[in-house]
């Protein structure tokens, strides 16, 4: 049996460090920013979509044997299991599925004025087969679960085969 010492915590008393502590170089800190070089396979699926995206266009797909439309699209349905079949295009229209009033930005950092995000299901597509967007033109008060909305899409020069390339969805 070892002797404790009593004077010894069992854990290291620290300091909390807060950004300001290293804005304000409170604290000594290094920089570093790796020079990792990746690619990212999305698959023939999600390369449609996203190429998509970037001529302004949505696309889905089709599943026959459940006579549904998934979007983003797959390339099996996780229903039957079976491959998808064929490529629709589909509307930038549909209705909010559900939404979230959000006071945290992206980077989860506090917020005075609210974001909306939420599931907008397309139209051409079953209902609950959405994908998640922000919403936007309309306030908190205004937002609404079935409010029909319309996509608003960034200049075409500037989309790059993105989910962003939406910026938002406004009412119709
Ligand atoms: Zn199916």
């Amino acid at each position: 049996m070892t002797e404790e010492k009593k004077d010894c915590p069992p854990y290291a008393p620290g300091t909390h460090v807060r950004e300001s502590d290293i804005r304000d170089k409170k604290i000594t800190f290094t920089w570093w920013e790796p020079e990792v070089q990746y690619s990212w396979s999305l698959g023939p699926a999600m390369s449609k979509f996203l190429q998509g995206l970037k001529a302004g266009k949505i696309f889905g797909i089709h599943c026959k044997p459940c006579k549904r439309v998934i979007v983003p699209p797959r390339m099996f349905c996780e229903y039957c299991y079976g491959p998808t079949d064929e490529w629709i295009e589909l509307p930038d229209t549909g209705v909010i599925e559900t939404f979230s009033i959000s006071y945290l930005d992206p980077d989860a950092r506090r917020i005075e004025e609210p974001i909306l995000v939420g599931v907008v299901d397309l139209d051409g597509t079953p209902p609950h087969h959405g994908f998640m967007h922000y919403f936007g033109e309309m306030t908190k008060d205004q937002i609404k679960i079935g409010m029909k909305v319309k996509a608003v899409w960034k200049l075409e020069h500037e989309r790059e085969g993105s989910i962003n390339d939406i910026k938002y969805f406004k009412p119709l």
